[in-house]
């Protein structure tokens, strides 16, 4: 059993603290809102309403926020983690941010004298709850060996993907060529749809050929082929837009700073912004085919 606090038990943090107390630790958590804490409360979890009693005792401090800036502040702030943690204990980031935050505190961690890794997911709600989360991890070798054995209940994939902030790194690549896709087989099946092509026959074709992809095979933007897509439900998430907005936002961050050449990637970003900005940051993100045919 290791003592764990948890910060920010919202619709991915609360079923991740969930997984952690079934897997028998003892969990003490904060969050700003009160239902939260409540709800961490009716878990079986402890809850508290500083920073400083949550990680007070804690060997492992494990985070799930919505932005960098508030993950800066949560772990660097005056009432913050690093002011309040115990000497040795291990920080677990797994909130989506920006790879240079990733890293600056990190960097911050490694100077009050703890160990950090970034673990962001994929996976969404729907895995956090079932406890099959993908964690893609940045950090040393000794910090990603220490943080696996308190991943393990929440996720069924874990891969170190170097040093600090390289999770990060992984989850946005991951997540703009899935945008890319996305739209890929989107404007496919709709110009297919303009010369009379059925959507059936086009994705026997093409779920056997070279455009086979997870866009195409496990998350089809029209309905019919693959019965679990969202385009089966209206597009209802599933991974809403606002989410996809959010990520390729980071990407195109990454982007700037790194100098990288992703004109692909650049495009998937304005034409989700669009999507976001029109008011459809709710629908699924494979909801981008009515987007693109203009029937959103
Ligand atoms: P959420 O808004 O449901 O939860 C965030 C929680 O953080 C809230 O309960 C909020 O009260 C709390 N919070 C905000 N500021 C705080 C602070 N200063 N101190 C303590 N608590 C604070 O968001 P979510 O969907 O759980 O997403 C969390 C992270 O996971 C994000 O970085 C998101 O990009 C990432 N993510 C989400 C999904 C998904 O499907 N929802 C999938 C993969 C990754």
């Amino acid at each position: 059993m290791t003592n764990i606090a948890f910060i920010g038990l919202g619709n991915m943090g609360l079923p991740m603290a969930k997984n952690l107390l079934a897997a028998d630790h003892s969990l003490r958590g904060f969050d700003l809102a009160e239902e939260a804490r409540a709800s961490l409360e009716g878990a079986g979890g402890q809850a508290f309403s500083t920073i400083a009693e949550a990680v007070a005792d804690a060997d492992v401090v494990v985070s799930m926020l919505p932005s960098g800036a508030i993950v800066k502040a949560v772990y660097e702030g005056d009432d913050g983690v690093f002011k309040n943690a115990k000497a040795g204990a291990l920080m677990i980031d797994s909130s989506t941010i920006d790879v240079t935050t990733a890293r600056d505190v990190a960097q911050e961690a490694k100077a009050h004298g703890f160990d950090m890794v970034d673990a962001p997911v994929s996976g969404g709600v729907g895995g956090a709850a079932a406890g099959t989360l993908a964690f893609m991890v940045g950090g040393t070798a000794a910090a990603f060996a220490k943080a696996s054995p308190v991943l393990e209940p929440m996720g069924a994939k874990i891969v170190h993907c170097g040093a600090s902030g390289n999770g990060q790194a992984a989850k946005i690549c991951n997540n703009m060529v899935l945008a890319i896709s996305m739209i890929g087989v989107s404007e496919a099946f709709n110009l297919g749809r303009s010369l009379g092509l059925d959507d059936q026959t086009f994705y026997d074709v093409a779920a056997n050929a070279s455009a086979q992809c997870w866009s195409l095979t496990s998350y089809c933007p029209v309905p019919g082929p693959v019965p679990a897509s969202p385009a089966n439900n209206d597009y209802q998430p599933g991974f809403a837009t606002a989410l996809m907005h959010k990520d390729l936002g980071l990407a195109m961050e990454a982007v700037a700073s790194s100098g990288a050449n992703t004109p692909m990637g650049h495009l998937a970003a304005e034409i989700y912004a669009t999507m976001n900005d029109e008011g459809h940051g709710g629908v699924d993100f494979s909801g981008v085919i009515k987007h693109l045919a203009g029937t959103l």
